[in-house]
């Protein structure tokens, strides 16, 4: 068989437990086999898992990289919106480059391969952040997608000339629309409004929404009615929902029911939420981590993302999905094998399905985007934060990380 290259003895998502070699050709998966015959180079993953990539699908590259630029004390989301509002008076479009380049490359070598970026839109930052992530995805095209997706993180009825500023990066060629429906002086009306831009332009919508652990109210109500009277879908998310992490069982799984019905997915951002959630409790802090696991025993659509890195909203990050599913699993007490295997399934197959990615997963006939980690299975994989070793892009090689040897004596 004539092949660019072979990659032997994979174990595969969707293929079994048994191994198979993968054969690559012209930047596309063309053979799937026990054994290929070929005289291509090969690789030996002796039995390693191979996937299609992490996909990230809420990050901010925008102002990650900021935590020395900002005082902060409290420690809670007001705050963190105000120090990063002000901080962004000084942003340049070179500085958003430059700060979103350092995340963006280290998210490469930790696997991720599909990454939907929010960039924030206003009359103060204009559209310096959306025209410098843009350059990003253009110049790192070779490593991994991005889906940029606009948005106003300081309210959007409340903030004259942000609507327009939206529309003119959605005929820019913006991929997704946002919302933050909790900073707005009108939050029914931003969700109203974000939803006629989104049908204007034919954008699938990815919300911020229920931040608080306060479950006496929900937008998340509005945003399923929305959707049904859009008949949108499959093409809305809601991020954070930490509200949900705050009711009783019965009201949760009729939430659950109600997201599955109409078509809303929901992405958790563990770290930023165990951050800001229950700052102020001097003890029995709550974790503030919606149970996105047992959302998708309903069939609701849902990931675990990165959200912010080293700024305000969470101090910390090396943009590795390993960390956060195993972050996730460990704090909200996932442990059994299922659910292990559920949680690297929200930053793999169930992400890619939320941004309505057509041809993810390593089948014949996809683009060859292969991300091999140092471990055999998804459960072993987020117990054990088994690390990537390479990636290839679309057939092509796009990073390696040394796998760690022991020197006996
Ligand atoms: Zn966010």
């Amino acid at each position: 068989m004539s092949l660019d290259l072979v990659l032997r003895q994979a174990r595969i998502p969707g293929h079994g437990p048994e191994t198979r070699d993968i054969g690559i050709r012209n930047g596309r998966v063309v053979a799937i086999e026990t054994r290929i015959e070929s005289e291509a180079p090969t690789r030996a993953l002796e039995g390693r898992l191979a996937i299609a990539g992490f996909v990230d699908t809420h990050i901010h590259l925008d102002k990650s990289c900021i935590a020395d630029r900002c005082q902060c004390s409290s420690g809670t989301l007001d705050e963190a919106i105000h120090a990063v509002a002000a901080a962004k008076r000084g942003f340049t479009e070179d500085d958003i480059y430059e700060r979103g380049r350092r995340s963006l490359e280290k998210a490469i070598v930790q696997g991720t391969m599909h990454m939907r970026t929010h960039v924030e839109v206003d009359p103060r930052v204009g559209l310096k952040g959306f025209a410098a992530i843009q350059r990003l995805k253009q110049d790192y095209r070779w490593a991994i997608d991005l889906d940029i997706c606009v948005f106003p993180q300081e309210g959007l009825l409340n903030d004259p000339g942000t609507e327009d500023l939206l529309v003119a990066a959605c005929e820019a060629g913006a991929d997704t629309l946002g919302g933050c429906p909790y900073t707005d002086s009108d939050p029914n009306g931003q969700i109203a409004r974000i939803f006629a831009l989104a049908q204007r332009f034919d954008l699938d919508i990815d919300f911020h929404l229920d931040f608080d652990l306060d479950p006496s109210w929900m937008h998340l109500d509005e945003v399923c009615r929305q959707t049904e009277a859009h008949r949108w879908g499959g093409r809305v998310a809601v991020g954070h929902v930490t509200k949900l992490s705050a009711i009783d069982p019965p009201r949760f799984a009729a939430i659950g029911r109600r997201l599955a019905q109409c078509g809303v997915a929901v992405t958790v951002l563990p770290a930023t939420d165990l951050f800001l959630m229950g700052q102020g409790a001097l003890h029995s802090v709550p974790r503030g981590i919606a149970p996105a696991h047992r959302l998708v025993d309903f069939g609701v659509t849902c990931s675990l993302a990165t959200n912010n890195v080293l700024n305000p909203f969470t101090p910390f990050g090396d943009c590795s999905l390993v960390r956060i599913a195993n972050l996730y699993a460990n704090t909200i007490q996932a442990g059994s094998a299922k659910d292990l295997a559920l949680c690297f399934d929200m930053v793999t197959s169930l992400p890619a399905k939320l941004m309505n990615l057509a041809d993810y997963g390593i089948f014949v006939g996809n683009p060859a985007d292969i991300v091999v980690l140092d471990g055999t299975d998804a459960t072993s994989v987020v117990a054990e934060l088994a690390q990537p070793l390479f990636g290839i892009k679309r057939g092509r090689q796009s990073f390696s990380r040394s796998a760690p040897v022991l020197y006996r004596p």
